[in-house]
């Protein structure tokens, strides 16, 4: 397996530096774009997106989009990945330790990798549960960057639990979960939280909410409460390469009747409509 390190395709192998600031601060921002017949997803997305979180941290991407995109289908190409996924991961990159930024010129540090994944249709077409947790985050959610301990705790408390997600409140308010966003539908609508500061604007929900528009089903991007989950008759979540998973059950209390709904089923469908044309390309 071949790792794309600073524009070269190397072995993988452990190679950071101790004052690298994405190792010492979490000072850095990463995508994952899924693959699906040997193709990445909404690449340019995704791209566009670490574009953004790149300027919100006034960090300097070493790359133009043209380039970075004909690496990482190589990458792909290389490591003969036909379904799973691809990290990029670009941190400010090593400077002598201070919370400030370094005066001098630093160079980012440029990572990407490739995992294959195994088959998940059981796990989209059976649905899971979830947990409830506070939403601690910072209130900047919207950048994707590596601070995610409260992410990685909340998903944990949902393993342990036997659930595959956390979804999280801020308050009463349903803001995301933990590593994937948010949909509930009331009487034929879906809600999801807009997008703000509060949720990450993930590429997966932004693509349902443009299959939701196609197929005439109303979508509103309001805040919803904790009450409205709970009450809902469908609720899923979204993420790259889980695309749409059923949620059953929430903190043990069914949601709807208990198995996926007829609109995720419907959702889900056309979802994986998109995907295989990507491995016929
Ligand atoms: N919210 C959070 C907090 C996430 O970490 C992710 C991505 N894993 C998502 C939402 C979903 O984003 P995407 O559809 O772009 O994968």
């Amino acid at each position: 397996n071949q790792i794309l390190l600073n524009g070269n395709m190397i072995k993988r192998r452990s190679c950071i530096d101790i004052e690298d600031r994405g190792y010492q601060f979490g000072d850095g921002i990463y995508e994952v774009v899924g693959i699906y017949g040997g193709k990445l997803f909404l690449m340019d997305e995704h791209l566009q997106r670490l574009k953004r979180s790149a300027r919100e941290l006034s960090i300097k991407l070493p790359f133009t989009m043209a380039d970075i995109k004909q690496d990482l289908i190589e990458l792909t190409k290389v490591n003969d990945v036909i379904e799973g996924l691809l990290y990029l991961q670009i941190t400010r990159g090593v400077a002598p330790r201070t919370h400030e930024l370094p005066v001098e010129k630093v160079e980012p540090m440029v990572v990407a990798y490739t995992k294959e994944l195994g088959d998940l249709t059981e796990l989209q077409d059976m649905g899971s549960t979830a947990i409830l947790q506070e939403d601690i985050r910072w209130l900047r959610c919207d950048v994707k960057t590596l601070n995610l301990l409260p992410n990685t705790m909340a998903k944990q408390r949902a393993v342990e639990q036997g659930a595959v997600e956390a979804i999280l409140n801020r308050g009463e308010v349903v803001t995301e979960a933990s590593s994937s966003n948010v949909f509930i539908i009331k009487d034929g609508i879906v809600y999801t939280h807009p997008a703000n500061n509060f949720i990450l604007n993930g590429i997966t929900r932004q693509k349902v909410i443009q299959i939701l528009q196609e197929l005439n089903i109303l979508v509103k991007e309001v805040p919803y409460t904790v009450t409205d989950l709970l009450s809902a008759d469908e609720v899923f979540i979204t993420a790259t390469k889980l695309d749409v998973v059923p949620i059953n059950s929430v903190d043990g209390h069914d949601i709807g009747t208990g198995k996926p709904g007829m609109m995720t089923i419907q959702i889900l469908e056309a979802m994986r409509q998109l995907t295989a044309r990507l491995q016929v390309q």
